[in-house]
């Protein structure tokens, strides 16, 4: 605040001068003309001041919620999610390796969801420093869950999500969510076939990562993917039974394409179509995520399995993206009441609703380059 009373007595300073120096004496027009900026300047102050007012007292709602939690609320929920999910595992493996079909499709799907919990639920949280408070836990979770489970760098994730996304949230060449755009693709093959070769995709992603990063770290990340896969293989053969190499390649892939439709999906339904900013014209925090963010409505498979920071939750996780899925859904009516009380956006729409819309305007949301959005009178 100091800083922004300090620029407009500076450009009173600067105004004042260039009508001394031009002319001699103020003239009339260069009072006005000061005057409207000076008017113009306090305006846009006392705005700014609002803005951060109202992020503070949210912030402050949010954080007397997070005090008056347990550490069961705060991380014990999610971690025992993650922890039932590896528990889940043995029935998974020995269903898969039952001769009855329907014994066979129970264990693909109970598979899919372990590996949906771990490794988009479990990555993000743990992406976000959200299981544990502990440093050198976090880093070993997200290693362990992004790498060894997801097949994916973890680094690659924290800077694309946490660094890039989070940071610059809807703001267009920054976090833009245009990384998940294809538009050589058609809109069907797009939203409906393209997702289920993510499981193929995704290592191929990483290991092309690694040019960028020092031997050490690419040395690591190719050892934990390569364990990963070695081990979730090792255990098809050996605890399933499957014999052939094909069979249990198949297997492994369709166990993890189970929840690909959805990812892409609710990546692209929550941010694309929003408000997106220019770089040099970001509107403040709270605009930004309230205008570039959307929740989707609870649902139960995908709040279990992605969390619910992804799927109800996300307005609350941008705004807060320290707190655990539990915390968020526990903020939740917090953050939506004070939103609305202050006429701010509180934005929602059905998953049927975002895929009928982005079936319909295919080219305008996943091809053309987004319109910028300008939030007049408070950018
Ligand atoms: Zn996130």
């Amino acid at each position: 605040m100091q800083n922004q009373k300090a620029n407009t007595a500076s450009d009173m300073g600067v105004l004042k001068q260039k009508s001394r120096d031009g002319a001699g004496k103020t003239t009339q027009m260069d009072q006005a003309a000061l005057g409207g900026m000076v008017f113009r300047r306090a305006k846009s102050i006392r705005a700014e001041e609002s803005d951060e007012r109202l992020m503070m007292e949210l912030t402050e709602l949010v954080q007397r919620a997070v005090k008056d939690s347990s550490w069961w609320e705060k991380q014990g929920i999610d971690c025992a999610i993650v922890a039932g999910a590896f528990l889940c595992l043995p029935a998974g493996f020995l269903l898969l390796g039952t001769a009855s079909p329907f014994c066979l499709l129970t264990g693909l799907l109970l598979m899919g969801t372990i590996h949906a919990i771990i490794t988009v639920k479990g990555s993000h949280l743990a992406s976000h420093r959200a299981l544990s408070n502990s440093k050198a836990w976090t880093e070993f979770w997200n290693i362990f869950f992004t790498e060894v489970c997801g097949s994916f760098s973890a680094k690659a994730g924290v800077d694309a999500h946490v660094k890039l996304h989070h940071a610059h949230t809807n703001i267009i060449g920054l976090g833009d969510s245009s990384t998940w755009k294809l538009p050589f693709l058609p809109r069907y093959i797009y939203l409906f076939m393209a997702p289920l070769a993510v499981p193929i995709i995704t290592p191929i992603v990483a290991v092309g990562l690694l040019k960028d990063y020092s031997p050490g770290l690419a040395l690591r990340t190719i050892c934990t993917i390569l364990l990963g896969l070695g081990a979730h293989y090792w255990l098809l053969v050996h605890v399933s039974g499957f014999q052939s190499v094909s069979s249990t390649l198949l297997c492994m892939m369709l166990c993890r394409a189970v929840f690909s439709l959805p990812y892409i999906h609710v990546n692209i339904f929550q941010h694309i179509g929003l408000a997106m900013f220019s770089p040099l014209q970001r509107p403040k925090r709270i605009y930004q995520m309230t205008h570039g963010v959307l929740n989707l409505p609870r649902n139960p498979v995908l709040n279990w399995t992605f969390g619910h920071s992804l799927i109800s939750c996300h307005v609350e996780h941008h705004l807060f993206p320290y707190l655990s899925d539990h915390m968020c859904l526990k903020v939740k009516p917090i953050v939506s009441r004070f939103l609305k009380d202050n006429g701010l956006p509180y934005q929602e729409d059905a998953y049927l609703s975002r895929l009928r819309l982005f079936i319909q305007k295919y080219e305008e949301l996943m091809v053309f380059a987004p319109p910028i959005t300008e939030l007049v009178g408070i950018q």
